[in-house]
């Protein structure tokens, strides 16, 4: 799946450190089905469907895909990482997972796993405590080496690249709907090189208010402030960046607040270094804009880990007292949002190094004015 790891190598060290991560938390085995941790560990991404793909991992022993016969000639084999055990139609995948893991006694299972067999497994294994994969994969995953950090860098110029275009003017934005814009930002993601395009929100005026907003049949109009937050998986790794554009100049009340969110984008940014806890780098933002007043108006958390996945591990925000650590890749996406009226947020993704914050995105990060 992933360009930069595509080496067995690479992947019989993440097996290692996640057979580490087993042995301190006394995990037996590791069950993984659909969802990025897969994909992390083995290059293999598991179909959504109804048949059953699951890695049998042990802590002092062998590794095991199981996937359905059709599916197996899609999977590259790593020998010395894992091997293939493919099933028939009129086999039972369930109860051959549960004799690969033999008499596990705890077993880590796949956060995004169908419930299906999730249940179905419980039933088969009735003696094994289950628990989150996350508590083993999440830590690994969030810290990011070299090559991971530099696919992070090619999706995050990707994207800027569309930014810089959507600030240019080159999107054209009155008299089109906010679908038609997303339709363009996401054909753009790919045109620079994603091969996939995760989310692509494109907000008008009080629409943007609604953070998580679907572009709609809604015409932009003159005159209004457009949000865009858009990404996509390039190389495997994922780019996320949030721009908001003026048509024609924007009141004196849109212009003061977005100067509040410049400064507390920025100072998070910054306050973003080893060390440091996440919920610090969540107050940074928070304490800018609620001095500002607008406290009650930033309804989200600061920022989230990004890597393989558009969301993962580590979260910036309150109550997380993790301390950000080298490789540890996030956003920093503070918003303002007046309901009815307007919403405006500015989104970087940034990479904590022992040079200090390292931002993925370098596209301007004013309230660009575009033409009428
Ligand atoms: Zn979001
Ligand atoms: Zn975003
Ligand atoms: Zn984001």
């Amino acid at each position: 799946m992933s360009a930069v790891s595509s080496d067995t190598a690479a992947y019989a060290d993440r097996l290692a450190r996640v057979r580490a991560a087993m042995e301190a938390q006394e995990i037996d085995v590791l069950l993984l089905s659909v969802g990025a941790d897969l994909p992390w560990l083995t290059g293999y991404e598991a179909m959504p469907l109804e048949r059953l793909t699951m890695l049998v991992a042990h802590r002092d022993g062998d590794a095991t895909l199981v996937v359905p016969r059709l599916e197996a000639p899609r999977v590259v084999e790593r020998p010395g990482v894992f091997t293939i055990r493919a099933w028939e139609e009129t086999d039972d995948p369930v109860a051959l997972v549960a004799a690969l893991s033999g008499r596990a006694e705890t077993a880590a299972i796949g956060d995004t796993t169908w419930a299906r067999f999730v249940l179905e497994l419980q039933r088969e294994m009735p003696s094994t405590v289950f628990s989150r994969a996350t508590a083993v994969t999440g830590a690994l995953r969030a810290h990011k080496d070299a090559a991971e950090i530099e696919a992070l860098r090619r999706a995050g110029a990707a994207a800027d690249r569309v930014a810089t275009a959507l600030q240019g003017g080159d999107i054209a934005l009155v008299g089109r709907t906010e679908a038609e814009v997303s339709a363009e930002l996401s054909a753009r993601l790919l045109a620079e090189g994603h091969h996939q395009v995760n989310f692509a929100i494109v907000a008008a005026g009080e629409n943007a208010a609604s953070p998580h907003h679907d572009a709609s049949a809604r015409v932009i109009r003159s005159g209004e402030v457009v949000l865009c937050d858009f990404g996509g998986t390039l190389d495997g790794y994922c780019s996320d960046i949030t721009r908001c554009v003026s048509i024609g100049d924007p009141s004196p009340e849109v212009a003061d607040a977005y100067a509040v969110l410049f400064e507390a984008q920025a100072t998070a940014v910054k306050a973003a270094t080893i060390g440091t806890p996440c919920e610090v780098v969540d107050g940074a933002a928070r304490d800018i804009i609620a001095a500002a007043g607008f406290g009650e108006n930033f309804i989200h958390r600061t920022g989230h880990g990004i890597g393989v996945e558009a969301h993962e591990d580590p979260y910036i925000v309150k109550g997380n007292a993790a301390l950000l650590e080298h490789g540890h890749a996030f956003s920093i996406e503070p918003g303002i949002y007046l309901a009815g009226r307007f919403g405006l947020r500015l989104e970087d993704i940034v990479v904590a190094t022992s040079a200090g914050p390292d931002a993925m995105n370098r596209v301007d990060h004013q309230l660009v004015v575009v033409e009428a």
